[in-house]
């Protein structure tokens, strides 16, 4: 692989896309916390939101669906000019194999108000239902990134290796949050650096680091990050979420040619994307180590078939 790139940093992958649960991917560990919380406020019933091929919700259904609980989920159609069959295969079909009940909304309506409300309403209606926000990201699903990064230290110290940076692709913010409020708990020196899928670099930083410091509180911590200090790269996003341009294409295949490991079109390839270009432009210095984080959402590759062949 470091051929293929001409050179550049010592490059490991953490496989969070082997996390597990119907395919695997970073939601796991998000909601190994959330679920406890949901089992604790005596929950029957699961409702969560994402968008049409959401890897969050297919792992939140098999979540679910392990700890004996309903998963209701709510798919936004953010994605538009895309086949029909968008909505049956990939993540919506395992949704559906997992005994979730999706339902279709229309692009721009606000989910987590809209997942919010249906919660309620099934509450009063005499089913515990209890309310998961898109990406599992709030201050009790970071915990499980804080956790990570623990675990990454924990694994970098037995490989002797740094690291000095961690990549990964970032939407919903949860997992940069608590990458980089498990590294200023510890003490670590490694740069988080998230690879945008949707949102300009500012606001991405501002929702990553209120979500990192809401985390850090959570945890009974007292320190704080800036906005300034969380560093997103915007550059990859492309069209826009949903969309893989030819860089993801490229990305997605050179991974998969090069080391049989499948990334995805709408985060992990863009996240990758990122983390080739950086190093094709020589920006990290030789014998720097680099983890990129695999997030997962391979499952949605069945769902751009139409971008990918040929
Ligand atoms: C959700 C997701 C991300 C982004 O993680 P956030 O915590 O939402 O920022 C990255 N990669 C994949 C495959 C995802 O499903």
């Amino acid at each position: 692989m470091r051929g293929a790139l001409g050179g550049g940093p010592r490059l490991f992958i953490k496989r969070d896309d082997c996390t597990g649960l119907a395919t695997g991917g970073n939601k796991t560990r998000k909601l190994e916390f959330l679920l406890a919380d949901a089992i604790g406020a005596g929950a029957e019933l699961v409702v969560t939101q994402g968008a049409v091929q959401s890897n969050h919700v297919r792992q939140t259904a098999a979540a679910a669906a392990k700890a004996g609980l309903g998963c209701v989920a709510l798919l936004e159609r953010r994605v538009d000019g895309r086949d029909p069959s968008y909505e049956t295969t990939g993540n919506v079909l395992l949704d559906d194999v997992l005994g979730a009940r999706v339902e279709f909304l229309p692009g721009g309506t606000d989910m987590n108000a809209a997942a919010r409300e249906r919660a309620r309403s099934l509450t009063d209606g005499g089913t515990r239902a209890y309310f998961i926000p898109g990406g599992g990201s709030n201050e009790i699903g970071a915990l499980g990134y804080m956790r990570c990064a623990d675990e990454l230290a924990g694994q970098c110290a037995e490989l002797g290796i740094g690291p000095d940076w961690v990549v990964h692709a970032t939407g919903s913010a949860g997992t940069q949050a608590g990458l980089v409020a498990g590294m200023v708990a510890l003490g670590g020196r490694a740069h988080v650096l998230g690879a945008s899928v949707r949102h300009p670099r500012e606001l991405q930083q501002e929702v990553v680091a209120d979500l990192a410091n809401r985390t850090l509180a959570h945890a009974g911590l007292g320190e704080r990050v800036a906005a300034g200090d969380i560093l997103v790269d915007d550059g990859f996003v492309g069209p826009g979420y949903g969309v893989p341009t030819a860089a993801t294409l490229e990305a997605i295949r050179l991974l998969a040619r090069h080391e049989g490991v499948l990334l995805d079109p709408v985060y992990s390839g863009k996240g990758f994307a990122c983390l080739v270009s950086r190093i094709r432009a020589g920006e990290f210095p030789e014998g720097d180590t680099v983890v990129f984080v695999h997030t997962g959402g391979a499952a949605s590759l069945f769902a751009y078939e139409a971008d990918l062949a040929g």
